[in-house]
């Protein structure tokens, strides 16, 4: 049996037995890991409020071979999210977010790519809650990115132009970008506005990105919105259990 200690984001918890809890959660080394919290519910237990949905906690946990479910140890709150907790709308958008982080990560798998821009979307939204709306359009962007399910959007995929960004573009079948001519006009038009804002997210982090986003159309954010959903939709092959404002 093998310790190990890591940072974590707690995703989702469920009531094992009289006393236990199992917890899911996204950790920098060691990627989505699903552990027993043996002792959780008791009122005197030693994980305390760690393991809250949303809180980032310090974790160390044993691990036996060949077995998937860990057992965690020890925790100590990094960052909780106890001043959101009466935010309907956020802990939805949370909600989602950690849905899609179980959905398309692999376990034991570390990505430390994933793991800071899922943190840093959850930071965005609990300091500007406002702008939640926007911080889930990058989380969706870069998760499709990350994963490798996000078209190219720099260049035509059949002729390798490279887009202009004055012209509208087409999603095919495929789920790969076009120019006009390749196109013929075929697929999904992605308007030019919606290509600056998809652009927009691969050059600013998502506090920034949902604050510039303030200014954009309505119709822009939108279309943006129904991109995300179908590239989502065809990767996990159905729609997402939750999904807040569209
Ligand atoms: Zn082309």
């Amino acid at each position: 049996m093998a310790v190990f200690e890591t940072e974590a984001l707690v995703l989702r918890t469920y009531n094992l037995a009289e006393a236990d809890k199992i917890v899911v959660c996204l950790s920098r080394s060691a990627g989505l890991i699903r552990g027993v919290a043996k002792g959780c519910r008791k009122l005197k237990n030693r994980f305390g409020a760690s393991l809250e949905p949303f809180t980032v906690i310090n974790l160390t946990y044993y691990e036996k071979e060949h077995q998937e479910l860990v057992s965690f140890r020890q925790t100590e709150i990094l960052r909780s999210r106890f001043n959101l907790s009466g935010n309907a709308s956020i802990l939805t958008g949370f909600s989602y977010m950690g849905d899609l982080l179980i959905d398309f990560s692999p376990p034991h798998q570390a990505n430390d790519n994933l793991y800071r821009m899922a943190l840093a979307c959850f930071e965005a939204a609990s300091q500007t809650p406002e702008d939640l709306e926007s911080v889930l359009r990058y989380f969706e962007v870069w998760l499709l990115k990350i994963e490798g399910f996000l078209p190219d959007l720099r260049a035509c995929a059949n002729c390798h132009r490279a887009f202009s960004g004055d012209e509208t573009i087409y999603l095919g079948n495929d789920l790969s970008l076009r120019c006009p001519e390749c196109s013929n006009g075929r697929g999904g038009a992605v308007s030019k506005r919606l290509h600056s804002q998809l652009r927009a997210t691969e050059k600013l982090p998502p506090a920034k990105f949902a604050e510039e986003s303030r200014e954009v159309a309505s119709t822009t954010k939108r279309e943006m919105a129904e991109l995300t959903f179908q590239l989502i939709g065809r990767v996990l092959e159905r729609m997402p259990r939750i999904r807040p404002n569209v």
